[in-house]
This record gives C-alpha cells, sequence and structure tokens, in this order.
C-alpha cells in the first residue's frame, strides 16, 4: 500500500487526472493534481512529492519542458504518462531524466506496479548512498563520520576510526598488523606494527569495556578481526 507516499499527478484530462487520483487515494497514496505543464513544474518543485506521473503532451509547457526544468534541482522519481507510438516522446523523456513512462491508454494496475518499482528503487538508491558497517550492536555511518554503540555515539580520535572502520570493512576476515598499520598510518609510516595493538587497546577501551561487548577479537600472532 502506499504509505501516504505523496504522488503529484501532471495531467490537463481531468477525467484521467481524476481516475488516477481515486485509485492511488484507493492504494493509500496522498495525491496532488495540476492540469498544465506551468502549475506542474511549480508544484513539482515544491519538495513536497514522491513521485511524480508526468503527462506529455500539456498546454502552457509542455511535460518534457517541466522534466527538463526539474531535474536542474531535483530527482524525484517522475513517470512519463505519453501518448500511444510516441516513440521520440520516450527518448527524449529518458534521456531528459524520466525513470520510466507509460502509454496511454494504461490497465491502472500496471501504472501501480510501475509507481511501486519507481519509488522503490529511490528507496534503495538512498540505502546505497548511506554507508553502514554493523556489527554486535556497533554501527559506523561513514558519511557521518559516526560510530554508534547500542544507539550510543562513541567519540574516536581519526586513528581509532580508521582501525574500526577497516575491521568492520572486513568483518570476519583475520587483518594482520602491518596490513592494520598501513592502512591506519599510511604505507609511508614504516613504524612499529606493535602500535596496532595500542590503538585497539584504546578501541577496546572506548567500546568493548565500556559497554561490555566482545567486538575485537586477537588472533595470536596473526592480527585482529570482528567477528560476527
Ligand atoms: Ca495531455
Amino acid at each position: 500500500m502506499g504509505e501516504g507516499k505523496k504522488i503529484l499527478i501532471i495531467e490537463d484530462e481531468e477525467k484521467i487526472a481524476r481516475f488516477v487520483e481515486l485509485e492511488l487515494l484507493h492504494e493509500g497514496y496522498r495525491t496532488d493534481k495540476a492540469y498544465n505543464g506551468r502549475e506542474g513544474l511549480e508544484k513539482a518543485l515544491n519538495g513536497e512529492n514522491d513521485l511524480i506521473l508526468l503527462d506529455v503532451m500539456l498546454p502552457e509547457l509542455n511535460g518534457l519542458e517541466v522534466l527538463r526544468r526539474l531535474r536542474k534541482s531535483s530527482e524525484v522519481p517522475v513517470i512519463l504518462l505519453t501518448a500511444r507510438d510516441a516513440v521520440m516522446d520516450k527518448v527524449s523523456g529518458l534521456d531528459s531524466g524520466a525513470d520510466d513512462y507509460i502509454t496511454k491508454p494504461f490497465a491502472i494496475e500496471e501504472l501501480l506496479a510501475r509507481i511501486r518499482v519507481a519509488l522503490k528503487r529511490k528507496g534503495a538508491d538512498n540505502k546505497e548512498e548511506e554507508t553502514v558497517l554493523e556489527a554486535c550492536g556497533v554501527t559506523l555511518a561513514d558519511e557521518r563520520h559516526e560510530v554508534k554503540v547500542c544507539k550510543e555515539t562513541v567519540e574516536l580520535t581519526h586513528r581509532e576510526y580508521e582501525l574500526l572502520k577497516a575491521l568492520l570493512l572486513n568483518k570476519n576476515i583475520v587483518m594482520d598488523r602491518e596490513k592494520l598499520l598501513n592502512i591506519v598510518c599510511g604505507y609511508d609510516y614504516g613504524g612499529e606494527t606493535n602500535l596496532i595493538d595500542v590503538y585497539v587497546r584504546y578501541l577496546r577501551g572506548k567500546i568493548d569495556d565500556r559497554f561490555g561487548i566482545k567486538l575485537i577479537h586477537t588472533v595470536r600472532g596473526v592480527g585482529y578481526v570482528i567477528k560476527e
């Protein structure tokens, strides 16, 4: 079901717009409508829509022009409603940044399916942007440079952070001290590998000991591993 996602319908044929709106409301979506390109673009740019259904043949500003202007500032999913056999519209529509198109007349079930796919794809993209490494209740959100243990933020120094990240990226793989030293201190460091033992001790103090968990395991004579 729609889960309250908002869909903007830009369509000058009011009958079609109303029909689609009723079906969307029935599916649990919220809706908004515009009957020409100019009004449509204005509403499309308000940032409140999760997806836009955009007719190509529109008065005042055609759908492709609406799409081109919208794409300058917005990545909101757009499904084009094109006339039958308007191959050029489909091609230039996809070139202009449409996520999908559907040919009129369409079966409402097909439209609903396309909407679900476009919304899902967008959700998946968002997840990809946010890389979160996780093990034993410890999360590392790399974009935000944030480490949490049991949902509580933990402050780490740069090298502690890099060490934890390297171990989380290689979860269940034993990392030897030299490899870790290269990652944490850089290849030209050339220092003692037991420096890694020092940073592991700091990390254990801030995470394992403080929260009573067993995150970093020692593999005697080799190095360290985060197991799950
Ligand atoms: Ca039209």
